[in-house]
């Protein structure tokens, strides 16, 4: 094993006990901390040395792992990481410092205690890689609900009520999911750490303990609100303000409307999806808005003008002499308006020649007549 000795890089016999490392560590720690050695290559190395060393000799089951030759302690341990960006841990062969969750091992001994003796009192620079204490809150999760809306409402935008499902701490329990009175448990099979060690030759890895999850606590006895978990769902109802504009199936974001963050962290964010019911008789497309109108065959010959319903009332529109079955008039701003705030769309009006399905005797004979006075060949094409 070419690593180095951890009990001479904190000055400390191999029989010392725990305060003793404490408190080399302790005084050593002040000496070489990054803060105090600014942009010192030499102490920074140092220090990641002797923390190293006392993460490894303060844990009773690591120190003796390592005693013992199971340890592996190699150079281009704690490689790349640096202190503040990633971990500075990265590289440390055997063990899994991946922030918890209760994944493998995490960095909870009484460095947190010791780094809050530096200014700011907390683990300032190493707060980027530093799993454990003095590490930031957790974002709240994002939620995502369906919301309702009349074709009108979608157009004008409506403030509507929305009803969000949220996970909060139980209150029976404060969260440690055990029923009033009584506490999680130590694991008997990790005896609290959350996982267990492997031995795998020179490696000692670990892997999440299967009896309890990598919580390193059991609940015997549950508690009746949350049964356990800890959280429960609160239906929680507020009003969001719909922008006018939106269509089915539009996915609005709304800032920090999400769960609330654990441990002073940020919330996340409301997604409100809009589900549009049908008009009676206009669509949409995109921002325009849609309209088959029916005209008469003779409203199509002779030209007429005809009143619309838009949505910014009715409107004349102008049906020219011979017009034709399927042509497509344009009413320009008469359709939704753009989400992005970009004025609005157009309205669409597509007309269609309704044939009469019954005719009388007379009706009959005077479209015979216009049949006779009129010959058009409508298939010359055809030919
Ligand atoms: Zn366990
Ligand atoms: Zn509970």
């Amino acid at each position: 094993m070419n690593g180095k000795d951890y009990y001479k890089l904190l000055g400390v016999s191999r029989d010392a006990k725990k305060d003793e490392i404490k408190k080399a560590y302790r005084k050593l720690a002040q000496k070489y901390h990054p803060d105090r050695n600014p942009n010192n290559k030499e102490a920074e190395e140092k220090f990641k040395e002797i923390s190293q060393a006392y993460e490894v000799l303060s844990d009773e089951d690591k120190r003796k792992q390592y005693d013992t030759g199971r340890l592996f302690t190699g150079s281009g341990a704690y490689g790349g990481g640096g202190y503040g960006g990633g971990s500075p841990f990265s590289g440390f062969e055997g063990f899994n410092f991946d922030q918890g969750r209760g994944q493998g091992y995490t960095f909870t001994g009484d460095l947190g205690d010791i780094f809050n003796i530096f200014s700011g009192g907390s683990a300032g620079g190493f707060a980027g890689g530093s799993p454990g204490r003095g590490r930031r809150g957790q974002r709240g999760n994002d939620i995502e609900v369906t919301v309702n809306m009349s074709f009108d409402d979608a157009l004008r935008g409506a403030e509507v009520p929305v009803t969000m499902t949220r996970n909060i701490t139980c209150s029976t329990c404060q969260g440690t999911g055990s029923a009033p009175g009584t506490l999680p448990e130590t694991c008997p099979t990790c005896h609290g750490r959350g996982s267990i060690a492997e031995d795998q030759g020179l490696f000692g890895l670990s892997r999440p303990c299967p009896g309890c999850g990598g919580r390193g606590t059991i609940i015997k006895n549950p508690c009746p609100s949350c049964r356990g978990a800890g959280i429960v769902k609160q239906p929680k109802k507020i009003k969001v303000r719909i922008p006018p504009g939106v269509k089915d199936g539009s996915r609005i974001k709304f800032k920090s409307k999400g769960e609330p963050g654990a441990g002073g962290g940020p919330p996340g964010d409301l997604y409100v999806i809009t589900r549009v019911a049908e008009h009676r008789y206009l669509g949409r497309k995109n921002s325009n808005i849609t309209l088959e109108l029916p005209i008469t065959f003779s409203e199509a010959a002779l030209g007429t003008n005809i009143e619309i319903p838009t949505t910014d009332g009715k409107v004349k529109l102008k049906i020219p002499a011979g017009t034709q079955s399927g042509s497509k008039f344009r009413l320009k701003g008469k359709g939704a308006p753009d989400l992005k705030g970009k004025g609005k769309g157009d309205m669409i009006v597509t007309v269609n020649i309704a044939v009469p399905k019954k005719l009388d005797k007379k009706q009959k004979e005077l479209i015979s007549k216009l049949e006779e006075l009129a010959p058009e060949n409508v298939r010359a094409y055809l030919k």
